[in-house]
């Protein structure tokens, strides 16, 4: 038995079938988004895969991943969208990244580190298309695009791309989509006009490169496919589509215990026992990431039985139901649905959210280990 009660299995067949996957899916370049420690999954072991298999950008939302994702892909692209006021740019310039651009004050920074450094930026200048969060506005782009312009002919900067983010591209039927690609369209008609002529552009995650073909453009930035996760359960399932999970999330059993009919359970006792149970407790909880709205609504398997979590989830643990469990026995939280498991699509619409917080929110004192 391992020494680590809790563990996430990280299979890099799985990684791989994926990646493969969207390479099918796309002539596109691949980004493969690896922020949030890779989804929860562990930054590192998924960017040296990811890079072995071939990829040669990566996109991160931090500049601290970023600088940390620069250790284990030396050679490889890297784009980074989130640093506010007062970031250490000059030490992006420095680690070779390249720079998300949607603010005027962004700018500002960039060209003062660029100034500072003597390295030339390389740009990605993002347009609000219709999400309202990152982004010049469109009404602000062709005096963005102007001032880019003249320091990319002073030699300070250099545009790599333009790019933006999709609001509704898991919804297949929304409509909104057709119109953001339109008005990234625009956005390049615009820069253009100022003399900027971008060498790619790129729109698409994972909701997009799976449903929206024609957003695709030069590069496309796939995050929750990667990890075989679906990014919309009502529109296809993870397995339907073909993906297969990277994570498998099990914990081994601390103790078991028989009880009596009527025995309340865990806090606040909102599961009474209505017969004699046999019950075992599960060394993870709710500061380990899983949800509580998990109490009394999800299941694990032991011996691929299903087991029931009885009461409420606690911070460290909570309690399962089934027959003959034993302590050292082996829980399995989620994994791939071609195992016959749960997946962490199943416990999202457990608990009211998305396979993306399932995965990300599975604490990092969680050993991530290699699949076998
Ligand atoms: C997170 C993110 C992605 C990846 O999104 P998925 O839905 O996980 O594929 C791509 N681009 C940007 C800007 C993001 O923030």
């Amino acid at each position: 038995m391992s020494s680590h009660p809790s563990r996430a299995l990280i299979s890099r067949s799985a990684l791989s079938s994926n990646i493969d996957l969207l390479r099918a899916t796309t002539s596109s370049q691949l980004m493969a988004i690896v922020k949030a420690g890779a989804y929860g999954h562990g930054l590192e072991r998924i960017a040296r895969w990811a890079h072995d298999d071939g990829v040669t950008w990566f996109g991160v939302a931090q500049l601290t991943e970023a600088l940390e994702l620069r250790r284990y892909v030396p050679d490889a692209r890297i784009l980074t969208w989130i640093f506010t006021p007062g970031a250490d740019l000059a030490k992006a310039l420095s680690a070779n990244l390249d720079l998300s651009v949607g603010s005027a004050w962004a700018l500002a920074e960039i060209e003062a580190a660029a100034r500072a450094t003597g390295i030339v930026a390389r740009l990605h200048i993002k347009v609000d298309t219709g999400m309202a969060r990152g982004g010049f506005a469109i009404a602000d782009l062709a005096d963005a695009a102007t001032k880019i312009a003249a320091l990319e002919a002073e030699g300070l900067v250099s545009v790599v791309g333009l790019w933006s983010h999709l609001a509704c591209s898991d919804d297949p039927t929304s409509g909104e989509t057709e119109y953001q690609t339109a008005v990234f369209e625009e956005a390049r008609t615009v820069v253009a006009e100022a003399g900027v002529v971008p060498e790619i552009l790129h729109l698409a995650a994972s909701s997009g490169v799976l449903w929206h073909p024609s957003t695709h453009y030069d590069l496309v930035r796939p995050g929750i496919a990667l990890y075989g996760v679906s990014p919309n359960l009502e529109v296809a399932r993870a397995e339907d589509i073909g993906l297969r999970a990277v994570m498998q999330l099990e914990a081994d059993l601390l103790t078991s215990r028989d009880v009596p009919a009527g025995a309340g359970v865990s806090y606040n006792h909102t599961y009474r026992t209505p017969a004699h149970a046999r019950l075992a407790v599960v060394p993870l909880g709710y500061a380990d990431g899983i949800p509580r709205l998990a109490s009394n609504v999800a299941n694990v398997r032991v011996n691929d039985a299903v087991c029931p979590i009885r009461g409420r989830v606690c911070m460290d643990q909570f309690v399962i139901e089934g027959v003959g469990l034993e302590a050292g026995q082996t829980a399995i939280l989620f994994g791939d649905a071609r195992d016959g498991l749960p997946t962490a699509d199943d416990w999202a619409a457990l608990t009211q959210t998305i396979g993306y917080e399932i995965v990300t929110r599975i604490g990092r004192q969680v050993q991530r280990v290699d699949a076998p």
